[in-house]
């Protein structure tokens, strides 16, 4: 790679990583450099996705990323319990290294770690000991960051990883088991069998305050190890802990997510708070405007024109749906109640349930979503329709406290 870089990209996490990747893949004679603040690459986490959330084009491609792949899960309500056919993978920190590693091999990829941004501009990077790089283009793949535009509820858990001494007997993913009492907002339990005798049990939690208690919760999962699962005899392996936004609105005339990525720019799905599915959209649709980068003319302008790629610019809009159900989720179902909204989720057909997670819900789906006895309070959810009546609420409940 010569001195400078096509292009740089801050944060190597999920996104910034499939974004280098699929650049790098697709455009044989790009050079990036990826700066990463802690000391190694892709962190230590699992990502899971509906194999459906992956657009078909992409699906070979993936390949190298999933590290388990089941071909089917469950979801149990109080008064539903389904299997839906449709297929779960899970990813995790070393099949995304190895993703990136012939890259880092052939010296188009370079990276730095135990290096921090200060700031950022469209074409250089600011690091905090003070040295300035810079690039034709300049990608902020940073993490998540509060946002004056953006009003939130949250998705928190924990999740234990075992290793069983006997086999556990969970033959498939459990998605959500709501059967679980109902504390102080939509609490489900999300179970992954990585084998006959290991598993990820993980206690989960959709509420107004992004607090966790997290020995109570610790207590829970055990509970539910030994009450639901059956099981006595095991080992902790791994323990992870997560606080995922929850978008209930946005403001989107000041809402600036150019040049950012991954959750930084907003990219995640705003009812479950999971990346994987747009950030890998976002790695494919950046990696096909490059040309824009290639131009002479436009050599030094930013990488790419961000309203010509639709993916970029549409993100925010499109999500305008989800956002609504969430006040309704939020705001319009009594807290011991949100199961419910889910319950008859869960009752809707498997195609439509499956363009919801890959973020394509038609206009009839849409439609599918809100016909019928919403279980929420009518009152509430017709206060909480209007996004831009709410954020003005919002605004001004902010600038009271
Ligand atoms: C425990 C947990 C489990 C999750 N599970 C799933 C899941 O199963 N499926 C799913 O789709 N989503 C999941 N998510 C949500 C989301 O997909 C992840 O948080 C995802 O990692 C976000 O990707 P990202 O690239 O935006 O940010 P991150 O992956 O967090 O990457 C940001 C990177 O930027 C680095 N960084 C930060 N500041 C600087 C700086 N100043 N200079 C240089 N580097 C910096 C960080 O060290 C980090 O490596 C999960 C989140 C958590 C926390």
């Amino acid at each position: 790679m010569n001195d400078q870089p096509d292009m740089i990209i801050v944060g190597a996490g999920l996104s910034g990583l499939l974004t280098a990747w699929r650049c790098l893949d697709v455009n044989p004679e790009l050079s990036v450099l990826v700066i990463e603040g802690s000391d190694r690459i892709a962190g230590d986490h699992t990502w899971s996705f509906n194999l459906t959330d992956v657009d078909e084009s992409l699906r070979d491609w993936i390949k190298p990323f999933i590290a388990y792949q089941w071909d089917s899960y469950d979801v149990k309500f109080p008064k539903r319990e389904r299997t839906l056919d449709i297929a779960y993978c899970t990813g995790n920190s070393e099949t995304l290294r190895a993703c990136v590693q012939p890259h880092i091999d052939s010296g188009r990829l370079q990276v730095r770690l135990n290096t921090k941004a200060a700031e950022l501009t469209e074409d250089s990077v600011t690091l905090e000991r003070g040295e300035v790089l810079t690039a034709n283009c300049v990608l902020d793949a940073r993490g998540f960051k509060p946002n004056d535009n953006v009003f939130l509820g949250y998705q928190k858990f924990v999740g234990h990883v075992i290793k069983t001494a006997k086999p556990h007997g969970v033959k498939r993913p459990i998605i959500m088991d709501a059967t679980v009492k109902q504390l102080g907002g939509y609490r489900f339990v999300y179970c992954l069998p990585y084998s006959e005798t290991e598993i990820l049990v993980e206690d989960t939690y959709y509420t107004d305050g992004p607090e966790l208690q997290r020995q109570e919760v610790d207590a829970r999962i055990k509970d539910y190890i030994r009450d639901n699962l059956g099981v006595s005899d095991y080992e902790m392996v791994r323990r992870e802990k997560g606080v995922l936004p929850i978008t209930l609105a946005v403001n989107e005339l000041e809402f600036n997510n150019i040049q950012k990525i991954g959750i930084r720019g907003g990219f995640y799905h705003a009812v479950t708070g999971y990346s994987f599915p747009v950030a890998l959209k976002t790695a494919d649709s950046s990696a096909f405007n490059l040309d824009f980068y290639y131009s002479d003319a436009k050599k030094h302008s930013p990488f790419y024109d961000y309203r010509a790629n639709k993916h970029i610019s549409g993100h925010i809009k499109k999500e305008r749906f989800l956002r609504l159900l969430n006040r309704m989720l939020f705001r319009a179902a009594k807290p011991e109640e949100r199961y419910k909204v889910l319950q008859r989720f869960y009752g809707l057909p498997q195609g439509l349930i499956e363009r919801f997670y890959a973020g394509t819900l038609t206009k009839a789906d849409k439609l599918r979503i809100l016909t019928g006895k919403p279980p929420v309070h009518v009152t509430k959810a017709l206060y909480n329709f209007s996004e831009k009546a709410f954020i003005k609420r919002e605004r001004a409940k902010r600038e009271s406290e």
